[in-house]
């Protein structure tokens, strides 16, 4: 039975990296019919923030990766929240206390420093000063009142594991210092508390960020220690996904805009298309294939299959993904869901009015098949939504086409338009055309340009001859009209 976790420290804005280890953990678990865990690592109590596991719980939620046991689910191990676990973690911390497994230690960083100094010693971290103190010496640290932290003891040796992406990796455990398990006041540490969790909570398979990966070794240590004190079942295998590279072959890191997770929702991406991307980073469903559902890749996925190798994250990929997600919405679906945006921009009210739902209907169909995002379907509907007074045509575009041509092709556009008898798309077409193509012998770029302009005050807008019908043959002209001053 395969039980996978998340385990994000809410400390800031959530990052895709956490997006991207989230996803494959998902994946894997859906894959294999196992159990998803979403937990809080918030043992950090001065970074940990309620605003930050809000956001992360936001993010997970829009994008539709629906967790087994965790927040607002409950489940078998709750709570899912470190910070509520306290006696869980002491009573894990008095066995090892109580074992051979771990020490108390009451050296200084300052003692360790100067022991390294005399010894030369280029191993950095613990030097197991403590390891073997005699009842004498720990009677005289505590009569000068030192506390304690407790140290978990490195066996002798190497720790080899079967990493599910890199293949064998072993560390020499002279390499690996003793470690602290709680600081001095006995508040339990991230070391112990991220694998007693993973004990307690019964997780198969731990698959993480390769930033993680010297820490390894120190857990597999604990887990064996947890096993032979009761706690733990089993080992858990472990896969360390690839490093994200941004700009100049660095580590993404949070100060990259891309970094920021829920920054896409807010752009406009949808999370088929994100999460998409996100997948690409380190897994391919096919050596020919980039575009694939979440089903898809749930049926696909193979942990196997993950590159070690660090993946790039490429901005305009992670676009062209989510355009062509955008292009396999429903018509209807991408009507639900440009609408909190439309309302964002002030285009239509919440609830809109009757009038803003009849003409949203009406241009669904023109917009819908051309958006990359859905924060682009403001700037193509705003024009239909205010009124003649409020209407402007942007600087840019009109110093562009609204020259002098362009305003003779406007004169023109509006004396074939005023003899339009029924105005429908087809008639309006036929109008145009024949003044400005025909007669006037214009390409259509150069005649159909001035008159988007002048009618919908961009460069960009919905095709033409449709927008024209919708907007009217008042507003029309009215718009022409105000365009030749
Ligand atoms: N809380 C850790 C982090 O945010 C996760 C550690 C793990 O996945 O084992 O990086």
């Amino acid at each position: 039975n395969v039980r996978v976790r998340m385990a994000p420290s809410p400390t800031g804005s959530p990052h895709v990296g956490l997006v991207r280890t989230a996803l494959f953990n998902w994946a894997f678990a859906r894959h294999h019919g196992g159990t998803f865990v979403f937990r809080i690592e918030d043992t950090d109590k001065e970074r940990s923030t309620d605003e930050s596991l809000d956001s992360i719980i936001d993010l997970f939620q829009w994008l539709g990766l629906d967790w087994d046991e965790g927040p607002g689910v409950g489940g078998p191990h709750a709570p899912y929240k470190q910070s509520e676990r306290s006696d869980l973690y002491a009573d894990a911390l008095a066995k090892l206390r109580a074992s051979r497994f771990a020490y108390d230690c009451f050296c200084t960083n300052d003692e360790v420093d100067a022991r390294r100094k005399v010894s030369g010693s280029k191993v950095l971290g613990y030097d197991g000063f403590c390891r073997e103190l005699t009842d004498d010496q720990t009677a005289a640290f505590v009569a000068d009142g030192r506390l304690p932290v407790v140290r978990f003891r490195m066996p002798d040796g190497s720790i080899t594991w079967h990493d599910l992406v890199r293949g064998d990796v072993t560390f020499e455990t002279q390499f690996v210092p003793d470690y602290a398990l709680c600081r001095t006041n006995g508040d339990p540490l991230y070391t112990l508390v991220n694998p007693v969790d993973d004990a307690l909570m019964d997780i198969t398979h731990v698959l993480r960020g390769e930033d993680l990966l010297s820490s390894t070794p120190r857990q597999i240590a604990l887990h064996e220690a947890l096993i032979e004190l009761g706690i733990a079942k089993q080992v858990p295998e472990f896969g360390h996904l690839p490093y994200v590279m941004g700009e100049g072959n660095k580590k993404l890191s949070k100060r990259d805009p891309e970094a920021h997770a829920l920054a896409y929702r807010d752009n406009g991406y949808i999370p088929e298309g994100l999460l998409n991307y996100l997948a690409l980073l380190g897994w391919a469903i096919a050596a020919d294939r980039d575009v694939f559902s979440l089903e898809e890749m749930v049926a696909a996925f193979d942990i196997k299959d993950v590159n070690a190798n660090p993946a790039r994250f490429d901005i305009k990929k992670c676009d062209a993904i989510n355009t062509d997600h955008m292009k396999l919405l429903a018509e209807d679906e991408v009507g639900r869901r440009i609408r909190p945006f439309l309302v964002r921009d002030g285009i239509v009210s919440d609830p809109a009015t009757p009038a803003q739902e009849a003409l949203l209907t009406e241009l669904l169909p023109l917009i819908a098949p051309r958006l990359r995002k859905l924060t682009e379907a403001s700037g193509l509907v705003a024009s239909f939504f205010v009124s003649d007074e409020e209407f402007a045509i942007d600087e840019a575009a009109r110093a562009k086409v609204l020259t002098e041509g362009g305003l003779d092709v406007v004169k023109a556009a509006y004396d074939a338009l005023a003899g339009v008898s029924t105005w429908v798309t087809a008639d309006i077409e036929a109008a145009l055309n024949g003044k400005l193509v025909e007669e006037l012998g214009l390409k259509p770029r150069v005649a159909f340009g001035p008159v988007r302009v002048a009618t919908s005050g961009a460069q960009i807008s919905p095709p033409l001859f449709e927008s024209l019908e919708i907007l009217g043959r008042e507003r029309t002209l009215a718009r022409l009209q105000s365009a030749l001053g």
